[in-house]
């Protein structure tokens, strides 16, 4: 059995190897996590059934940042399966395996379509890493038909679609595809006037940094950033994540001109302390990352019941780390993403949670920029969950 040591982190130099390669490298199956970590027999026939249903993938950097002897280590949870997600009903309410309405504004060929300023394409459906939260869960690492078949017809498609002003490039995660696909993609938008700029979406920097020591990547990136501003949201979660070797990530984007903003999501048992949120916000920005987005974690099937946190203690938990912070630090925006549209979270007044929605889905713009109140109760961890009220 081998056991990950700090002593074999700093063995190893991610800087060097070939992230193809290494990708092959991850584990996949039950049998080669036992490998790196002791599993009970039931463990092992339930984490069985859970990779069944969402598989399973670490790439072995990530492996090696948890601390085996520690069965609550955040790292572990958010990349190894628990029996937790075999949970479908319980105190959290109702779930779902489209929280934030993907399906209904799909315009097809892997275009969603929510925003008349902002389009997605979903880029692929493979991730270095399926991160156990992930909110969309019901398509990573699956086959589906919401993934791009052809990009040229998805670049035609906001082309001509004038009101848009940015693309979303998502997934899965786009960085994980061949640099000479990427190119292709970067430059069927690269010419589109009224785009403003482009995002690309992805924690590899986080899970699996060895994509982004790609010298051919960075050129990519530095040359479209020439054209447009380009933009890298990442994903992390906890300061456990930021190490050396995720900085360098940083880094190397940052060298190519790429603005680089983080979307945690408030994770129960993984980052909802004051202390987790104090440290993630001011190690970000100690490695040039701004934090720019703090989600509220979806009602997600199998996922809400083993990882949300309830509005109630979640918004003053945001606001005693909020405390705590610099201007930087506490830039960012706590969210709720609904089907409806984005909502911030500004706050509460006594027992009433104070939302600004920032985005509203179409035929609502009216909706945009208005005010919600709703009563908070104990357990309700959604808008949906919150009666209306007045302040
Ligand atoms: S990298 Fe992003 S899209 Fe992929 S599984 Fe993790 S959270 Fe989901």
């Amino acid at each position: 059995m081998k056991h990950a040591s700090t002593a074999d982190r700093e063995d190893c130099n991610w800087l060097n190897v070939d992230w193809q390669e290494e990708l092959k490298h991850n584990i996949t199956s039950v049998a080669a996590l036992e490998e790196y970590l002791p599993l009970s027999p039931d463990e092992r026939q339930d984490l069985e059934k859970i990779t069944a249903r969402h598989p399973m993938n670490i790439p072995r950097y990530y492996l090696k940042l948890i601390n085996p002897a520690d069965p609550d280590d955040p790292i572990r949870k958010l990349a190894i399966p628990s029996t937790d997600e075999l949970i479908l009903t319980g105190d959290m309410g109702e779930t779902t395996g489209d929280p934030y309405g993907d399906d209904k504004h799909d315009k097809g060929n892997g275009i969603l379509h929510k925003y008349p300023y902002t389009a997605l394409v979903v880029a692929t459906e493979y991730c270095s890493m399926y991160c156990r939260h992930c909110f969309r869960k019901r398509m990573v690492g699956l086959p589906n038909d919401q993934t791009v078949k052809n990009f040229k017809q998805a670049a035609e498609y906001i082309a001509s679609h004038t009101e848009i002003k940015n693309v979303v490039m998502s997934g899965g995660d786009p960085l994980l595809l061949p640099t000479d696909v990427l190119k292709e993609m970067l430059d069927a938008l690269r010419d589109i006037d009224h785009l403003n700029y482009v995002r690309i979406g992805s924690r590899a920097p986080v899970v699996f940094p060895q994509r982004i020591f790609d010298d051919g990547l960075i050129e990519l990136l530095a040359d479209f950033n020439r054209s447009k501003p380009l933009y890298v949201p990442t994903h992390f979660n906890h300061p456990n994540e930021i190490t050396p070797t995720a900085r360098e990530a940083v880094q190397r984007l940052r060298s190519a001109g790429v603005t680089v903003n983080n979307q945690a999501v408030l994770l129960r048992g993984i980052n909802d302390s004051v202390e987790a949120l104090t440290k993630l916000m001011d190690g970000l920005l100690k490695i040039g990352v701004n934090p720019y987005y703090l989600y509220q974690c979806m009602p997600v099937e199998r996922v809400r019941h083993q990882f949300q946190v309830p509005l109630k203690s979640g918004v003053d938990l945001v606001d005693d780390a909020r405390r705590k912070m610099d201007g930087y630090a506490k830039r960012f925006k706590f969210i709720i993403g609904h089907d409806i549209g984005k909502l911030e979270i500004c706050g509460r007044v006594d027992d009433k949670l104070i939302l600004k929605q920032l985005h509203a889905r179409p035929g609502y713009q009216h909706e945009s920029s208005r005010i919600l109140v709703r009563q908070l109760t104990e357990k309700g961890g959604w808008l949906d969950d919150l009666p209306e009220v007045s302040l």
